[in-house]
């Protein structure tokens, strides 16, 4: 597929701003796309040269790209990095630049989908001495046979974001639109994505042959998108949902996915990130378990022995960092709470009943493990028996608990009521949100210093496939924190507000919504101002944050499974 079609289409999607018409006009690109490219073009589309659970990154910095268009156009890096500080979009400076180009390449050759791929994938695999140089030299060539539109989106997507407004959301949609003209196959599309995780393969797949996709199983390797848990504000409301049920404790560690066929082990994060270089120890405990094949989930914590108590999650996450993991081990010595299990022994029990996966984890996880444990737990027959539970747990030092209907399967990538979490109060509203930020505002009196006076944040609606204004948070910044903030937020500014975005309110500069920060808030209230969820809402109102707060910059969370603007909702009617 010439490159310059997929170019052209990009261009004429981030000029749209309904949604419904960028989902066509996605299918229609999609369905012109032969089918032995239809896997990049969908990577494309993601910004990606594969799945995040492969780990090939791009690898490409802004400054590599500078040099690029440098070399390619003859303007000196100084120029561009000029055009840089004052477009704050890569894209737009190789675009112009390679359109008043100083010099002429030697060769140029039209671009297929498949040449930008390629070169991309040179790129992210060349390593060692003098790999930077060459890096430059792929990418320039690459320039040098661009036409201005295509360097917009191949600088663009050297830094992972074509900045057209499509999410995942909106390609499994499109993908729906190509074979019924509507929504109505995204359901078993997104079945197969949430067993694979990989939607350039579903595509490939579903160009191949529909039906294949239905077959679908769990695979070792493959992470599966995981089961999410709802909001009830208290014991009662849980007893009335679920009636009798598990309870478990709420452990405040990091959301582990374990994969073994054979003696291969992997570990993924919530984000489905491959992140077995962090836990070297469940790796081995995972190897010695007499399964051929598995597929288990578990909250990894850090345990301090001597105290009998957890240490908290910004602790336990220093595993995070590669090196060092061997001492890190023995000072954060961990503990896996395994809660749910998928696949054992090449056997599906994903569709089993809680019920029924339990007696398989229960089997599973050997007895007095150092490692593996299972989380504590009652069946509960009454609402009082939750409440004094969640008492117990909350004491104990937990997050609080998780309900479980036993009779539900493991319904993946969904936020269903087979789970329903409790939490210890956070500021009123029962939980935190980990909300996106749509745009940043300049600082006044002493924050001047910093150039940062806050963020306009938001959540995604699902349904209306946009970012919804939330809330502008302006306190819980530290100095530090403020400058962090501001620098990065320069680097993604873009001059109007994206076409994914829905806002009454103007920031002093948009961004490309992409950066997750959790907050609270006192409570969550109707606004004219803001348009979160509003389509529960008449007169154009929507819901805000009342003394919102920032609480982390954790961002573990990518905007798509951030909290959404129905589960805003849904807390806003539970907190009434
Ligand atoms: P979510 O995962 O629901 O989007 P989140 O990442 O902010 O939100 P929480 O809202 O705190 O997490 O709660 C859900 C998480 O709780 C799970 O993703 C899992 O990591 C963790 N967890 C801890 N204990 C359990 C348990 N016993 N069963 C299931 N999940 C548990």
């Amino acid at each position: 597929m010439k490159f310059y079609i997929v170019a052209q289409y990009l261009a004429q999607i981030e000029k749209e701003s309904s949604r419904l018409v960028i989902t066509k006009m996605l299918s229609e690109l999609i369905s012109k796309c032969p089918k032995d490219e239809i896997s990049q073009l969908i990577l494309f589309l993601q910004g990606q040269l594969a799945p995040p659970f492969k780990s090939i990154p791009l690898g490409i910095g802004e400054k590599l790209v500078v040099q690029s268009i440098s070399l390619s156009t003859g303007y000196r890096s100084r120029k561009v990095n000029e055009q840089f500080n004052l477009k704050g979009d890569l894209g737009l400076v190789a675009e112009e630049l390679i359109s008043k180009r100083k010099q002429q390449p030697l060769a140029f050759k039209e671009l297929t989908l498949t040449d930008v791929y390629n070169a991309f994938m040179k790129i992210a695999k060349n390593a060692g001495e003098g790999s930077q140089m060459r890096k430059i030299r792929y990418l320039a060539e690459l320039f040098n046979s661009s036409k201005p539109v295509e360097a917009r989106y191949i600088a663009r997507f050297s830094q992972g974001d074509l900045r057209v407004g499509i999410g995942d959301p909106t390609i499994l949609d499109a993908l729906s639109y190509i074979y019924s003209g509507d929504k109505s196959m995204r359901e078993m599309i997104e079945r197969a994505y949430n067993l694979r995780s990989d939607l350039s393969l579903v595509a490939k797949v579903l160009f191949e042959n529909p039906n294949k996709l239905k077959t679908f199983q769990p695979t070792p390797f493959y992470p599966i998108r995981p089961a999410l848990a709802e909001r009830l504000p208290n014991a009662e409301e849980i007893f009335k949902k679920l009636g009798k049920c598990y309870v478990e404790g709420k452990y405040d560690g990091m959301r582990i996915q374990i994969h073994k066929k054979g003696n291969v082990v992997k570990i993924y994060s919530r984000r489905l990130d491959n992140v077995t270089h962090m836990f070297p120890d469940v790796v081995e405990a995972t190897k010695s378990l007499p399964y051929t094949s598995m597929i288990i989930e578990g909250e990894a914590i850090g345990y301090d022995k001597k105290k009998d108590r957890f240490y908290p999650f910004q602790f336990t996450m220093q595993r995070k960092r590669k090196y060092g993991i061997n001492e890190m081990k023995k000072v954060i010595p961990l503990h896996v709470y395994l809660f749910d299990v998928m696949l054992i022994n090449d056997k599906n029990i994903m569709d089993k009943s809680y019920e029924q996966r339990r007696k398989v984890l229960f089997d599973v996880v050997p007895r007095n493990h150092k490692l593996f444990k299972t989380p504590d737990y009652i069946f509960a027959n009454s609402a009082d028996d939750i409440q004094s539970f969640f008492n117990k747990s909350v004491r104990r030092g937990l997050e609080g608990i998780m309900a479980k209907d036993k009779d539900k399967p493991y319904i993946a990538g969904a936020r269903k009521f087979a789970w329903i979490k409790l939490k210890k109060s956070y500021g009123g509203l029962g939980d935190t949100i980990d909300a996106v930020v749509l745009g940043y505002y300049l600082g006044k009196g002493k924050r001047t210093a910093f150039e940062f006076g806050g963020l306009l944040i938001g959540t995604y609606n699902t349904v209306r496939g946009v970012f919804e204004s939330l809330a502008r948070v302006g306190s819980g910044f530290t100095e530090d924190e403020m400058k962090l903030l501001k620098d990065y937020f320069e680097k993604i500014k873009v001059k109007r507000k994206p076409n994914n975005v829905d806002s009454n309110i103007k920031p002093d500069f948009w961004v490309v919504p992409k950066f997750v920060i959790v907050v609270t808030a006192d409570e969550i209230t109707v606004s004219p101002m803001h348009t979160c969820a509003k389509e529960y809402f008449k007169n154009k109102k929507g819901l805000a944050l009342r003394f919102p707060r920032m609480i982390s910059l954790r961002s573990t969370k990518g905007p798509y499974d951030a909290t959404t603007s129905k589960e805003v909702y849904e807390m806003y009617k539970m907190n009434k």
